[in-house]
């Protein structure tokens, strides 16, 4: 599948489906999410998000649990590190904090830079409704 953002090639999450997704995909350049599969949508293409609101908290498994990390995929966070039992903490990684790694806040900032203005409209990814 490629990016609608850039026309880059995506990734496969490794995630069983649900009724709320078949498959997940994203960019391995903008990070661009698309959900594939689901009730309400064929195609479902979450519009752009601000850096600051984009990433998950990585769960600090192996990680020194004093700084907090942006997860990205599988086993990485944004600013490299690799550990094979991260996951996402289901809450937004702030790089506000204190303890926000400055690493990973530059890396957001890098692929942020890569969505052109054009793309960062609420309506600006097309998204396919399911026909019921
Ligand atoms: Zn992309
Ligand atoms: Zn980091």
């Amino acid at each position: 599948m490629e990016c609608d953002v850039y026309g880059r090639a995506m990734w496969r999450w490794p995630v069983p489906s649900t009724v709320w997704e078949e498959e997940l995909w994203s960019c391995s350049w903008c990070h661009a999410a698309t959900h594939v599969g689901g009730e309400w949508f064929e195609v479902a293409r979450p519009p752009y998000l601000p850096a600051e609101m984009r990433w998950e908290r990585a769960v600090p498994d192996g990680l020194p649990a004093d700084v907090s990390h942006a997860f990205v995929i599988f086993d990485r966070t944004l600013c490299g590190i690799q550990e094979a039992d991260m996951s996402p903490s289901g809450h937004l990684w702030l790089p506000e904090r204190e303890n926000a790694c400055g690493a990973c806040w530059e890396a957001a900032g890098v692929i942020d830079g890569r969505w052109p203005q054009a793309m960062r409209g609420d309506d600006a990814r097309v998204s396919v409704a399911r026909r019921l």
